[in-house]
């Protein structure tokens, strides 16, 4: 264990900002390598990132599990192919406990700046409980690790419940509460099929339509789970099977005629479950598939078809103190307002996207620099972004 007690406390040869799937991996390959002089610096009370934070009703990965999981860490148990959040965190405890990660953790520490010291040939982090020093920073914040709610008119006058998904109070009763839920994004349609049957009404509101390709999820039964266990090529294959299956649909992003075959699949699957050419007609997007991400789900369309669901074309444009109000200007009241609305991915700490605004909130300077990096970036205008017409945003804004 290292004495950091806070300011002037020892240096770090590495220092690690977050405890995520990512930086996990990081300080897991270092300590293969026999580097043992590193620190985690992590802000919450646990490891696991989104899949700590993310605990809404049927959350999961959709990335098939045997290949979203450490190549050097095989999972022979896991019980789905999609497999739920409560098991890919379990999972990634277990990893940090049993590759003695763990020990080099600090939680509860969230770092608020990074500077250069030029005397002392170090970054030197600061926290809340000091400072710590490093020759080297491994950034690991997560891209989506801030959630992010529109800034709407009313939202503070609301009298019911307000919450964003990856927020999601603990033992939470929708039954009979009447629910608007804002955004159609990955996390919406993973737990929409779930609040659906239990809540008296629930309005979607949806700015832009995604496209979702059935995701065929299946329980992997024991007998599997017997056989990757004394048979580890067995998962490798599977695992290098998914994995080059994915890979051929970056093919079908580089050529539309095949991305249009995937597309008739997707219309297949909404006609499949939405009988209603109106609802229909709402839910078809108006872009051509992959300009935006494609989501996946086998329950999303069947909830949607049910009569306790309506579908409003259109962002939220105002909260009432009882209820919502969208671009049709209809009041429509609501117990409990659920924001899907993703993450704060735009000025990310200490990155090359982050905006002189970030750069007050994050303080970071390098090396030889005189202004803060982000302003430093942010003036040379880094990022580039791509537009096509009628397609949404497919790059970051700097
Ligand atoms: C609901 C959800 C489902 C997803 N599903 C998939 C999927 O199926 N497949 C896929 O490939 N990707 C998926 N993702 C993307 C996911 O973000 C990545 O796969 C991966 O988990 C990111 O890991 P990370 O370590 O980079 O970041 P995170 O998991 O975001 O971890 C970042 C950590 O840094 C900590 N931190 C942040 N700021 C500070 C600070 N200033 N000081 C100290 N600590 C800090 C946070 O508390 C957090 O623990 C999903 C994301 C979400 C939100």
């Amino acid at each position: 264990m290292h004495d950091d007690q806070g300011p002037n406390g020892r240096s770090f040869k590495v220092v690690i900002i977050g405890a995520g799937f990512g930086v996990l991996a990081a300080a897991i390959r270092l300590k293969d390598q026999g580097e043992h002089d590193f620190v985690v610096l992590e802000r919450a009370g646990d490891v696991g990132g989104v899949w700590r934070d993310n605990r809404y009703p049927g959350c999961a990965c959709d990335v098939q599990s045997h290949l979203y999981s450490y190549s050097f860490a095989p999972n022979s148990s896991w019980s789905y192919q999609f497999s739920p959040q409560p098991e890919i965190l379990d999972y990634l405890r277990h990893c940090a406990r049993n590759f003695q990660v763990s020990e080099h953790i600090r939680f509860n520490t969230t770092v608020r700046s990074l500077h250069w010291s030029e005397a002392c040939g170090e970054w030197v982090i600061g926290t809340p409980n000091g400072e710590y020093r490093g020759r080297y920073v491994f950034a690991g914040m997560g891209a989506l690790s801030d959630p992010s709610i529109p800034a709407l008119k009313g939202l503070n006058d609301f009298k019911g419940l307000v919450f964003h998904s990856a927020q999601w109070p603990r033992d939470l009763n929708l039954a009979g509460k009447a629910v608007c839920v804002v955004g159609t994004g990955a996390s919406a349609i993973q737990f929409i099929p779930r609040i659906q049957p239990a809540v008296s009404r629930l309005y979607l509101f949806q700015r832009t339509a995604p496209w979702i390709v059935p995701r065929g999820d299946f329980a992997i039964t024991k007998r599997a789970m017997e056989r990757f266990h004394r048979r580890p090529w067995l998962q490798r294959w599977v695992r290098l099977c998914i994995y080059v299956q994915r890979e051929l649909l970056a093919f079908g992003f580089r050529n539309p005629l095949v991305m249009r075959v995937v597309q008739m699949q997707a219309i297949r699957h909404m006609r499949a479950s939405i009988k209603d050419p109106a609802l229909r007609q709402k839910l078809t997007p108006e872009y051509t598939m992959g300009c935006k991400r494609i989501l996946v789900s086998d329950d999303y369309y069947p909830a949607l078809a049910q009569s306790n669901v309506d579908v409003v074309p259109s962002g939220l444009e105002r909260i009432t103190e009882h209820g919502v109000v969208g671009s049709d200007g209809v009041e429509r009241r609501v117990d409990v307002i659920v924001f899907g609305t993703g993450f704060q991915v735009q000025d990310l700490p200490y990155s090359i996207t982050s905006t002189a605004a970030a750069a007050s909130r994050w303080p970071m300077s390098g090396r030889g620099v005189r202004a803060a990096l982000p302003a430093r970036w942010s003036a040379a205008s880094p990022i580039c972004s791509c537009c096509t017409a009628r397609t949404p945003c497919s790059g970051i804004h700097p």
